[in-house]
């Protein structure tokens, strides 16, 4: 494309037009994750003939579509999952959102839509949420749920790199992953036929596209009395992602040492924020040996048998870590000890992330709104 394609719109030409009628905000005892949205949205249009448009905040409306439109057809589609904390302080912080901007500009990139500056995003975000700021719940188990989002509105039927594109963001309160603040443990369904993501393909990205099958698989999770899915992949039954949260695994190795285990990001792991966190605090502490590696059903099953399993949990935004309690395999269920062993170490990532999402400890990860 010629030079205009690689600019981007500018924070600094946002349009603002406020809300008049804005609406009562629910009692954040009663938020059902992602019902609820605020007064406001970020729209930002582009099309290959004016390159990108001034960015809007205008008030929370429907979107009206071309029905061709190749985010319908053909899953032009990413999006992003992030959270803004009112702290201790009364101010307002987000949590690493340059991870978030990165990992939306990969998207982008495999999408074929085009690309942005990322800190211009990011500043575009931040306004909105300060536009919006009544609506970051005033509570320290709650948050401001962030959906920035890139559909492809192409109007027409051709299979190929959209002509236009919108930028769009929509914010809500969500409340708090676990009821009363406790850490309840899943039951994971690991069931080798279901498949999330695979070698060559786009696991790595938050395309839209890689969710909506999820749904089926999950529901039989359910059918079958477990909680989530614990996704495998290939002849080795590897385990990589639990629901949509990163995977963890504490144990003792084989060489007798404490050892952090996730799988790498090869390709068919969406590259978390939370797990990305998760790696840099334990590397900083020092205490244990941390180690991004595949492991596969048979080795956790060793393990488990030899009672070397410590503490097996997802981390991502929805939960920051979530203690994982059973599994349910080949149709016999496995005991996890996670809950009996504190858990300590997943208690003590929870903490220090939340210490630093609600400002109770000063950190460069939460940057002021
Ligand atoms: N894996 C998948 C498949 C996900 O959708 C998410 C949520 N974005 C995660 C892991 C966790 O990522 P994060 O820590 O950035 O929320």
């Amino acid at each position: 494309g010629s030079l205009r394609f690689a600019s981007s719109f500018k924070a600094a030409d946002i349009n603002i037009e406020r809300n008049t009628a804005c609406k009562p905000r629910p009692d954040p005892s009663t938020l059902v994750f992602g019902k609820q949205f605020s007064d406001h949205m970020l729209t930002i249009n582009w099309s290959e003939k004016d390159g990108w448009e001034v960015p809007q905040i205008k008030p929370f409306e429907n979107l009206s579509l071309h029905p061709a439109s190749s985010a319908l057809h053909y899953s032009i589609e990413l999006f992003e999952g992030m959270k803004a904390f009112r702290g201790v302080d009364n101010h307002i912080r987000l949590f690493r959102p340059m991870l978030n901007m990165e990992r939306m500009h990969r998207s982008t990139d495999r999408s074929c839509l085009p690309l942005f500056d990322k800190g211009e995003l990011l500043e575009c975000i931040r306004k909105l949420v300060e536009v919006d700021q009544e609506w970051v719940p005033y509570s320290q188990d709650a948050s401001l749920y962030i959906r920035p989002t890139f559909i492809g509105i192409e109007p027409s039927l051709g299979v190929s790199r959209p002509g236009k594109a919108m930028i769009f963001v929509i914010v809500g309160p969500v409340g708090p992953y676990f009821a009363t603040g406790s850490f309840n443990p899943v039951s994971l369904l690991a069931d080798p036929s279901f498949v999330r993501a695979w070698k060559g393909g786009v696991g790595a990205y938050k395309m839209g596209g890689n969710y909506g099958p999820t749904i089926m698989v999950q529901n039989e999770a359910v059918k079958r009395g477990c909680q989530q899915v614990l996704w495998l992949y290939g002849e080795q039954e590897e385990i990589t992602e639990v629901g949509t949260m990163n995977l963890f695994i504490y144990w003792t190795n084989e060489k007798g040492e404490r050892e952090l285990v996730t799988p790498p990001l090869d390709g068919i792991i969406l590259p978390g924020v939370t797990r990305q966190s998760l790696l840099d605090l334990a590397r900083a502490w020092g205490e244990f040996k941390v180690t991004e590696r595949t492991m596969n059903m048979k080795e956790l099953l060793k393990a488990l048998d030899g009672g070397r399993i410590l503490e097996v949990f997802g981390a991502g935004t929805a939960c920051v870590v979530c203690p994982v309690g059973s599994l349910l395999y080949r149709g016999k269920t496995y005991q996890i000890p996670t809950m009996q062993n504190g858990p300590d170490l997943a208690k003590r990532f929870h903490k220090e992330l939340t210490d630093i999402q609600y400002g109770r400890k000063a950190s460069e990860w939460a940057p002021l709104v």
